[in-house]
């Protein structure tokens, strides 16, 4: 167990490395409080002697062919695969995530998507070569970017590391790492499994805050794309500091997904991936159920049903087995949703179960179910980022669809219905990147995950990911 105070070091050029700066970070484990593990504070001297790395192993890297970085990665995966136990254990410690929850749940999909990737690098094409002037043929040539600039978030650590990772090394990109401050043990391990498959500076892990070493990142000029998971607030400071460069932006911000749930609706069903979609990573997650608009006949039924529901959710230590929900992941995470309960409550919604936090040891929240709320409050329009569920009731399906669609954020929705055509028209009418009907959270490596609005741009997962991780170069050959 990774329970030890223990001082890691960054990873790169294929070596471990104090970093330059003194100052350590404590990691803590948000289900005790206690620190679990320091590591360096890094500086901009270390994004630099990271990215000097990366561009060092480009040279070579660039050369290889779609075969070869294939058959690394799917070492990468079975590497992954065989350290389950461990990267449960990290994850756990480091999140709060129910240990079981993370091996049955996120680890088979880390693995599937390095093993997607693997063999989706084999399968980039160019769309077209032929002539297309007399006397000329041209060909379209899929290339990489150079040296990519990953920035991670702390809700799915290893997730979110492999996500951006895997698509940029299959296109022959090289990449440098930069995992949330409060979550880098999992990016490390991922480095450790890696050090013996890559050649030394093509895949970098550097620690540290967003400021010096996420914004080092955005601004070194030897960076090509950054690629960003993280809130509206970070996607933006980093597309502005990015534009001085203009380097490619690819950002995967926050989410404030609708459950559309129509009179029709199987009940039974909705609850059931509430509670799942809703409280899932203790509702830290970017496509979280979080707003339930439900139609006027079903209303009733279903807020009684979600009441029991709420309150059966498991919260307890992330260790034990059964349990659904862990802590909040810090502190500062906790008393973000105890204010946005407080604030509406304070506005006039009603909290039908749950609404504070859990007194103890560690920063757990109850699972929370809010109702009463206005479109326009806070509560609705901002995301929470915590095991917070609104229930709103509509009058008519064109009412449900504005207040979906009235938010600044398009990540993720769902609809639920018997009715295909009814479904099927909210899905085109919905302005969100992923659409679920009668199901709401899976995902699927070969299916493109990305926002609408200020959810951000650019894909993750699927093919489309892997282009983004592309140059398009067209090339013409004279052939009289
Ligand atoms: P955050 O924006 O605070 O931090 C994300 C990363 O950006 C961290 O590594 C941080 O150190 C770094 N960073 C902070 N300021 C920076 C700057 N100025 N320049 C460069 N890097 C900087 O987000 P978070 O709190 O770690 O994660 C939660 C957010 O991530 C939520 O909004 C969530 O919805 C979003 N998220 C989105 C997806 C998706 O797929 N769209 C997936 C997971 C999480």
């Amino acid at each position: 167990m990774a329970t030890a105070v223990k001082r890691r070091e960054m990873f790169i050029g294929g070596e471990w490395v104090q970093g330059s700066g003194s100052e350590g970070q404590a990691i803590i484990n948000p289900a005790t409080g206690e620190t679990i593990a320091e590591v360096p504070k890094g500086t901009e001297a270390d994004v630099d002697r990271a990215v000097k790395a990366a561009r060092k192993a480009y040279t070579e890297w660039f050369e290889t062919v779609p075969k070869e970085r294939s058959e690394m990665l799917l070492k990468l995966a079975e590497a992954v695969n065989t350290d389950a136990e461990e990267l449960a254990n990290l994850e756990s410690a480091n999140v709060g995530k129910p240990r079981a929850l993370f091996l049955s749940d996120e680890l088979p999909p880390c693995v599937d998507n390095l093993r997607f990737f693997a063999g989706a690098a084999r399968l980039l094409e160019g769309k077209a070569a032929g002539e297309y002037m007399r006397g000329y043929t041209s060909m379209i040539r899929r290339e990489p970017i150079g040296v990519v600039g990953s920035i991670a978030p702390w809700n799915y650590p290893l997730m979110m590391a492999i996500w951006k990772i895997a698509p940029a090394l299959a296109a022959g990109n090289c990449v440098v790492l930069k995992p949330s401050e409060w979550t880098p043990l999992t990016a490390l391990r991922l480095a450790e499994l890696s050090a013996d498959i890559f050649p030394p500076g093509v895949f970098n892990v550097i620690t540290g805050d967003g400021q010096p070493v996420g914004a080092g990142i955005v601004r070194h000029p030897g960076i090509d794309m950054v690629s960003l998971t993280g809130d509206v607030a970070t996607g933006k400071e980093v597309a502005r500091a990015a534009s001085q460069t203009l380097k490619r932006v690819h950002l995967e911000l926050g989410g404030k997904a609708p459950v559309i749930v129509f009179d029709d609706a199987d009940l039974e069903a909705v609850n059931t991936w509430v509670k799942i979609a809703g409280f899932f990573n203790s509702g830290q997650d970017c496509t979280a159920a979080t707003r339930v608009i439900a139609g006027p006949k079903i209303y009733d039924n279903l807020l009684s049903s979600l009441t029991k529901s709420v309150q059966a959710v498991k919260v307890g230590n992330p260790l034990e087995e059964g349990i659904e929900m862990g802590p909040m992941v810090a502190k500062e995470q906790l008393e973000r949703v105890v204010g946005f309960v407080d604030r509406a409550r304070e506005r006039g919604a009603k909290v039908l179960v749950g609404g504070a936090p859990i007194p103890g040891r560690g920063y757990f929240y109850q699972p929370s179910l809010v109702t009463d709320v206005k479109q326009d409050s806070e509560i609705v329009q901002k995301e929470v980022f915590g095991p917070v569920v609104t229930v709103q009731r509509f009058k008519d399906d064109n009412e449900a669809i504005a207040w979906a669609n009235d938010v600044n954020y398009g990540l993720a929705a769902s609809v639920w219905t018997r009715d295909i055509g009814r479904a099927m028209n909210a899905a085109r009418r919905l302005q969100f990147g992923t659409v679920w009907i009668n199901t709401h959270i899976p995902l699927v490596s070969e299916m493109p995950h990305g926002g609408y609005k200020q959810s951000g741009y650019g894909k993750d997962l699927s093919m489309y990911s892997l282009e983004e991780y592309t140059n398009v170069k067209h090339v013409m050959t004279a052939i009289d």
